[in-house]
């Protein structure tokens, strides 16, 4: 993929408008930008597919298109959005249920911006139809785009080189929250991820399983073996040890994501995230229902 682009210099903010009309003024050198509020909805996360967006300063980004398009469509209406009103997208890996939304998302918005790593790109760019405006990134790295700064995260999973995202929102945006944190899809804890864990504002962490209904379920044993590995998924108790095992952390806002409609209930990740509470009284705690079809917005 030789040639292919990396960062180009930071466009300059443009005038947007949000969903619900809200504008916000912000004074610019010389001419006047407008801005959009701080908004993130959670169009939905689970072992069948993964979408959230993401408003911040002059950026409107999606991150992940692990719906099917009419879904992807239907939830982007639910906003009062469509796809060519995104800047970006943002891929954490090249599983089905983090991307097989692309191919639909390119045909309406094909200036759209796609924000992932080399291997993660030269995995998913032969399932499209003509190449869409690569944005390469390196693993471990901070850059920006229009004002955000992304830090790609490298996670342990059974993918070519799958990153979780923490984005620092500019200052206007600040409030409530600097960093915004999106980890799924974690066969173990690793010292990097703890450390992004401790950092984030908001925070999305995966609750993946409950062992016994993984025991239960009719999944081959393979499967279940690549589930439990440590390049699969995070359970519930995975979770909550590793938060229960943090000396301080400083999310105000706690979202528990990318549940197996098969192998979990949101009542037992809630009532395990109690232990949670009890330590972090400041908290606030969402768990997105996997049967959830509707987005969850947490600003
Ligand atoms: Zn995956
Ligand atoms: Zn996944």
């Amino acid at each position: 993929m030789a040639g292919w682009p990396t960062f180009p210099p930071a466009a300059p903010a443009l005038k947007r408008k949000r969903a619900n009309g809200g504008l916000k003024q912000v004074p610019g050198r010389g001419c006047i930008a407008l801005r959009m509020a701080f908004a993130f909805h959670i169009l939905g996360t689970s072992s069948s597919g993964n979408c959230s967006l993401l408003e911040a300063g002059g950026a409107r980004v999606m991150l992940d298109a692990g719906f099917q398009g009419p879904r992807l469509e239907a939830s982007l209406q639910k906003l009062g959005l469509e796809a060519r009103a995104l800047d970006a997208v943002f891929i954490t890996h090249e599983h089905a249920d983090h991307c097989v939304g692309l191919p639909a998302l390119l045909r309406q918005n094909p200036r759209l911006k796609v924000f992932a790593n080399r291997e993660t790109a030269r995995r998913i760019k032969d399932s499209l139809k003509s190449q869409p405006d690569w944005q390469l990134f390196e693993t471990g790295t901070t850059f920006e785009f229009k004002g955000l700064q992304i830090t790609a995260i490298p996670i342990p999973h059974d993918a070519a080189d799958p990153v979780g995202f923490a984005f620092d929102l500019p200052p206007e945006d600040a409030r409530p929250a600097k960093r915004l944190t999106w980890l799924t899809d974690l066969g173990h804890v690793t010292p990097v991820v703890r450390h992004h864990v401790a950092l984030a504002d908001i925070l999305v962490l995966e609750a993946n399983y409950d062992d016994e209904m993984l025991d239960l379920s009719k999944r081959p044993a393979s499967l279940k073996q690549r589930i439990r590995g440590n390049f699969g998924h995070l359970s519930n108790l995975q979770t909550r040890d590793l938060l229960l095992g943090l000396r301080e952390w400083q999310a105000t806002e706690l979202c528990l994501g990318h549940l197996s409609k098969e192998c979990n209930r949101t009542v037992i990740v809630d009532a395990l995230m109690n232990e949670v509470r009890a330590q972090k009284a400041d908290l606030r705690v969402t768990v997105v229902d996997p049967l959830e079809d509707n987005p969850v917005s947490l600003w």
